[in-house]
């Protein structure tokens, strides 16, 4: 089994001769349910972790709506809730030199809360979340990825809660040496009421694909270019910024699939950092699949019609009709006619879902991206999370 990738229906390199020096090579991961141990590559399958390594815990403070207990805490909870209506008031009144002032105090009596939680449930659950497996790499599988000395395994954990300022779980790279681990240890259970479903990942085998991408439209170098790709676009049929430049979807390297503004963010000593690794939602958008659904899955999925139009009053909407069905514009929709000049067809996967899967959701069909330094030793990292 593999996936393969469709061949692209224009040479972007070609068309765009200045764009031709800025392709880079991709890993596309593929995904896909099934079982997979600890001595293989995966995506939210079991790591290589040593036995006598206490397994990692987020000790960062995750959001928890209980009272305080303590005189002093209540105290200072009141206070906090007291001061939040002043700074609503005050920010409603105009008043924003004087919001200014007690939002500064808000934030402190914030601070000593979260402070004080920490002592007053120090033995709960919340105060120490055991992270969850999210991907691991072996040098053989995806040898693109900057191995620091004498390791041969990247793994990456996160917490599976929302956490700032991303808003989205807590990501964590370990590198190692596979030779190094002699026994291995089990991982520590999510926990059960903490955890956000949505955060954990289903167990994946990957199959590595390279593909060669493009910048995303808005990493493309000036506006001139912008301009003429905007201009092409025009005249076909395909869309330079779904189709043909950067691979939705989980994938090593490469260039980033933004789904809002690019940030390529530095390391402390002021290094451009690389795009590591993008953990997705989905694998493919309803107008993406054309290039990028993989010939494999595209043999297994029932395909619809998305038709899409207004009503006579002006608002759109859209309806999924069977591949071989034909739209009936006479119908009426809520009590409203179709506008018949407005139809437009194009056909999509029926299934959204997309079954068999990592089954997670980062944000609001979001993605997660990791950078990391690659001429630091330490190899620093930092994260990122968008979502339409
Ligand atoms: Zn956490
Ligand atoms: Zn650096």
């Amino acid at each position: 089994m593999g996936f393969t990738t469709p061949g692209k229906p224009v040479d972007v390199g070609v068309e765009f001769p200045e764009l031709a020096g800025l392709a880079r090579t991709t890993v596309r991961l593929h995904p896909w349910q099934g079982s997979v141990t600890a001595r293989e590559s995966s995506l939210g399958g079991p790591l290589l972790w040593p036995a006598e390594e206490a397994w990692p815990v987020c000790t960062i403070d995750h959001p928890d709506s209980r009272p305080l207990t303590s005189v002093r805490g209540q105290r200072l909870e009141r206070r906090r809730d007291e001061l939040g209506t002043k700074v609503n008031d005050l920010a409603r009144a105009g008043e924003h030199d004087a919001v200014g002032v007690f939002y500064r105090e808000l934030k402190e009596l914030e601070a000593a809360i979260r402070e004080l939680r920490r002592t007053e449930f120090a033995d709960d659950p919340a105060a120490s979340l055991p992270m969850v497996p999210v991907a691991q790499f072996y040098a053989r599988d995806v040898p693109e990825l900057p191995f620091p000395e004498g390791s041969d395994v990247c793994q990456v954990l996160w917490c599976p809660t929302d956490h700032e300022p991303h808003y989205g779980p807590r990501p964590v790279v370990r590198w190692r040496d596979s030779a190094s681990v002699t026994a291995v240890g089990a991982a520590v259970e999510p926990d059960p009421v903490l955890s956000a479903e949505e955060s954990l990942p289903v167990p994946c085998r990957v199959w590595p694909e390279r593909v060669v991408e493009f910048p995303h439209w808005r990493d493309l170098p000036s506006d001139e270019v912008r301009e003429r790709v905007a201009v092409w676009e025009k005249e076909r049929e395909w869309s330079y910024s779904e189709h043909l430049s950067v691979a939705p979807g989980s994938k090593v390297g490469g260039w980033v699939s933004w789904v809002q503004d690019p940030f390529w963010p530095e390391c402390d000593r002021g290094h451009r950092m690389d795009h590591l690794l993008t953990v997705a939602t989905g694998e493919w958008g309803d107008e993406s699949w054309r290039t990028w659904m993989p010939l494999e899955e595209r043999a297994g999925t029932e395909f619809v019609k998305q038709v899409r139009f207004a009503l006579a009053d002006g608002s759109t909407t859209s309806a999924k009709i069977g591949l071989d069905e034909q739209f009936d514009a006479t119908r009426t929709f809520f009590g409203r006619a179709v506008a018949p000049e407005t139809v437009t067809e194009r056909v999509i996967p029926g299934d959204d879902a997309q079954p068999g899967r990592l089954d997670l959701m980062i944000g609001d069909v979001g993605d997660l991206y990791l950078f990391v330094c690659p001429t630091c030793p330490d190899r620093p990292t930092a994260v990122e999370a968008q979502w339409g």
